[in-house]
């Protein structure tokens, strides 16, 4: 059975032949370091783990400096939208997910596409690498660059992204 990579804290921890491994390599360099085979032994570990406080530490500073520098961007970068403005954009979302509980219950995720039309409530960036405008709409995050002009064209677009997907979906299963 594969193990499904863990979302740790918004860092993705990949099971390496068969087992996780502590991401703050706290044991003791002269041994293997411990692993753990399944998702709930390895956040088990994390809750104790003597690195941990530390790493925590450090995501809480990296957060702030992140934070400050989502602020300056907003502040500098001219943004084609502004708070109150109608957008549409195609949200994606994962319909019947891959992995259950740690398990494998599917191939293939099985994802939704739908046109949205919505308000801008605040602006917003997103780092990708580099920083990107986006907006907060509501519950949702949209890329600057998500935005579509029109509702029709967006809801062309979210037919036409959910016909490819079943059809993937389709050919995956075929070649199975
Ligand atoms: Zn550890």
């Amino acid at each position: 059975m594969t193990l499904p990579p863990i979302d740790f804290d918004g860092q993705i921890v990949k099971p390496m032949r068969g087992v996780y491994s502590c991401p703050h390599k706290c044991g003791d360099k002269r041994y293997h370091q411990p692993t753990w085979k399944t998702e709930k032994g390895f956040r088990k570990h994390m809750e104790v783990c003597p690195k941990g406080l530390t790493a925590a530490q450090t995501g809480a500073d990296r957060a702030d400096q992140e934070e400050s520098e989502r602020e300056i961007f907003i502040a500098s970068h001219p943004y084609a939208h502004a708070i109150g403005d109608v957008v549409n954009f195609v949200h994606q979302w994962v319909k019947l997910p891959a992995y259950k509980n740690g398990r494998r219950v599917r191939y293939d995720e099985v994802l939704g596409f739908r046109a949205i039309r919505t308000t801008v409530t605040k602006l917003t960036a997103t780092r990708q690498g580099n920083m990107f405008p986006a907006y907060i709409c509501g519950t949702f995050l949209v890329l600057e660059h998500e935005i579509i002009a029109d509702e029709e064209t967006a809801e062309r677009l979210a037919a036409e992204r959910q016909a490819a997907h079943e059809a993937h979906l389709k050919f995956s299963s075929d070649v199975r």
